[in-house]
């Protein structure tokens, strides 16, 4: 890894001042299971590294049923998949963190990293794409908010301005959403995912997004129009699982071949159904 130098803001003004300064030759890092994996293969080698663990209040998980759930740019993966408002109300999204690495990475990894990261298997992006969540950024001209679908724009590679980071991330509460979050992977344990994708059953209708089909995480919306189109039967599970199919745009690569993805994704939208019907 080549030497840089470490930088430990204590307060947003001040992060965002680094980073504006030092620009693309800074780094933000909180768990630091992406950033110190990719300086240490050389993927990336950043002159400065700014630590945001020491600025107060980003941290932390809250949850009212006006606010939703507030997810704090520190939360790491541990505390999502243990807390309880996480456990009562998004148990699908407690599933997904639940499922990232081993114990060792969940108690460093936060989802904010596994969001800003923008890898299309993030484990945590489609449960909170379902709930259309908001990402809460921060920057010196101001604060401002950004759909998730419109934050994470390609592989590696979100909405954020120079100098901006992001403070947490908002998940609104949906009364009586029942859901199921699957990781296809090729090992039961500390794999990362071949596919992955939530399915939501809403009072408002299905939510269906999917995970590394794509270069960034997806809303199946042609499948979840067709969902919302009349009742539920066995014909339409069958017919909406082959849609799906069609609307995700999988690569091979050494995790799985393109045609293998597609028959998962249609798997995964049957069984959900079929347990949440
Ligand atoms: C062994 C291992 C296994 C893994 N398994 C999985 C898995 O099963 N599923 C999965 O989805 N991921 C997995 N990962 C990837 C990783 O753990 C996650 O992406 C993690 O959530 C990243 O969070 P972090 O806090 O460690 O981010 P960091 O590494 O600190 O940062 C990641 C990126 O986000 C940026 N960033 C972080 N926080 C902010 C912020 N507040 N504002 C602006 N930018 C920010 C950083 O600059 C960097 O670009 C694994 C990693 C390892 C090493």
């Amino acid at each position: 890894m080549r030497d840089f130098v470490y930088l430990a803001p204590e307060t947003l003004e001040e992060a965002a001042a680094l980073k504006l300064e030092h620009d693309d030759k800074a780094i933000f890092m909180a768990g630091a299971t992406d950033v110190i994996i990719r300086m240490r293969d050389y993927l990336i080698a950043p002159d400065y590294v700014i630590d945001l663990k020491n600025i107060p209040d980003i941290g932390g998980i809250t949850f009212s049923e006006t606010e939703g759930l507030h997810i704090g740019a520190l939360a790491t993966m541990t505390q999502i998949a243990t807390n309880p408002h996480v456990l009562a109300h998004y148990p699908y999204l407690a599933q997904a963190a639940s499922l990232v690495g081993g114990r060792q990475i969940r108690n460093r990894a936060t989802c904010v990293g596994n969001i800003v990261n923008a890898s299309p298997l993030a484990d945590t992006a489609t449960s909170l794409y379902c709930h259309d969540a908001v990402v809460e950024i921060y920057g010196l001209p101001g604060k401002r908010e950004v759909p998730i679908r419109d934050f994470i724009l390609f592989v590696r590679k979100v909405a954020l301005r120079p100098g901006e980071l992001v403070t947490g991330i908002r998940v609104p509460y949906l009364a009586g959403a029942k859901g199921i979050f699957r990781k296809i992977a090729r090992r039961n344990e500390v794999d990362l995912s071949t596919v992955c994708g939530t399915v939501l059953k809403t009072n408002d209708g299905w939510r269906v997004a999917m995970g590394s089909v794509a270069p960034t995480p997806l809303r199946l919306l042609k499948t979840e129009a067709l969902l919302n189109s009349q009742p539920l039967t066995d014909a339409l599970i069958a017919e909406a699982a082959a849609l799906a199919a069609t609307e995700v745009s999988p690569i091979d690569d050494v995790r799985a071949d393109k045609q293998y993805r597609l028959d998962i994704v249609s798997y995964l939208v049957r069984d959900a159904l079929t347990n949440l019907r």
